[in-house]
C-alpha cells in the first residue's frame, strides 16, 4: 500500500467502514510510515474537534422521510440504510451545513479590507480541506514529484521545496480556488499540525507583503517573492509559522 492509498482509506477506517483486510493493510502501512501516522492522528483530532465544537440541530422528521423516500431502494434496503447510516448521515449533513454557513459568512461579511477578506478565504480553504478530509491530491515528500504534478493544472510553476531538514517536511499538494484564482497548495507538516501554503502569481495589486493575521485559531502569514505570492495557513504557533515562511 502506498501513501496515496493509505490516505484515501484513513477516513473510511475512522468511520469504521473499512473491511478487516483493508484495516490490516492500512495498519501495517501506518505502523511503518510516520507521515501517514501523523495524518491519521490529525484526521482523528479534526473529527473530535467537530464532534466537541460543532452545534448540532436535529433535522425535521419530514426531511428525513423525504430523503429516505427519494432513495431508490426496497423496503428491506430502507431498513438497512436507516440502521447503518442513519446517525452518520445526519452528523454529516449537520457538519456540511456548519461548513456552508461558515463559508457564506466569509463571503458576505461586509466592511472587511481586501487583505482580511483574502485571509478569511484562505482560512476557510484550509478548514474546508480539513473538514472534508481533502487535504492532499498528491501525497509525496519529494519536491520533484509534487512540483511537476501542478503542470497543466495551473498556468504557472509553483516553487515547491521540501523543508524536512528544517523540521517542516513536505507531505504533498492539492489545488484550491481563492480570490478568483486557481491556486497551488503545497502541504507541509510540523509535528501533528498541517501547514497549507497557497501559491499564485502576483498581479500588481496584491504585491504587497500581507500583514500576519489570525482567524478562528489559524494564523496566516504571507510574503511575495519573485512575483509569486505565498500565504501559509496553520494552527501551529505564529512564531513557528513565521520561521517557516522565512524558509520559503
Ligand atoms: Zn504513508
Amino acid at each position: 500500500m502506498d501513501c496515496n492509498e493509505a490516505r484515501r482509506l484513513v477516513p473510511i477506517s475512522i468511520d469504521c467502514e473499512l473491511d478487516a483486510q483493508g484495516e490490516a493493510a492500512l495498519a501495517a502501512h501506518v505502523e511503518s510510515c510516520a507521515a501517514c501516522r501523523a495524518f491519521r492522528h490529525q484526521q482523528e483530532e479534526a473529527l473530535a474537534a467537530i464532534h466537541d465544537g460543532a452545534t448540532y440541530h436535529r433535522a425535521p422528521t419530514s426531511l428525513r422521510e423525504r430523503i429516505v423516500t427519494a432513495l431508490p431502494a426496497t423496503d428491506q434496503r430502507h431498513k438497512v440504510i436507516e440502521r447503518k447510516f442513519g446517525w452518520q448521515l445526519w452528523t454529516r449533513i449537520s457538519a456540511m451545513a456548519v461548513a456552508c454557513a461558515a463559508l457564506v459568512l466569509v463571503l458576505v461579511l461586509p466592511r472587511l479590507s481586501i487583505d482580511e477578506r483574502l485571509d478569511d478565504e484562505l482560512v476557510a480553504g484550509h478548514a474546508r480541506a480539513l473538514l472534508t478530509r481533502h487535504v492532499i491530491d498528491i501525497a509525496s515528500s519529494d519536491q520533484h514529484t509534487v512540483k511537476p504534478w501542478f503542470n497543466g493544472k495551473v498556468d504557472f510553476s509553483p516553487p515547491v521545496r521540501d523543508l524536512a531538514d528544517h523540521g517542516f517536511p513536505l507531505v504533498g499538494g492539492r489545488l484550491d480556488y481563492v480570490d478568483h484564482h486557481l491556486v497551488a497548495v503545497a502541504v507541509y507538516q510540523r509535528r501533528q499540525h498541517l501547514i497549507d501554503v497557497f501559491i499564485w502569481p502576483a498581479d500588481g495589486a496584491d504585491n504587497a507583503n500581507a500583514k500576519p493575521s489570525t482567524s478562528q485559531g489559524y494564523h496566516v502569514i504571507g510574503k511575495t517573492v519573485n512575483g509569486m505570492i505565498f500565504r501559509a495557513v496553520s494552527d501551529v504557533g505564529s512564531d513557528e509559522l513565521s520561521q517557516f515562511v522565512d524558509l520559503l
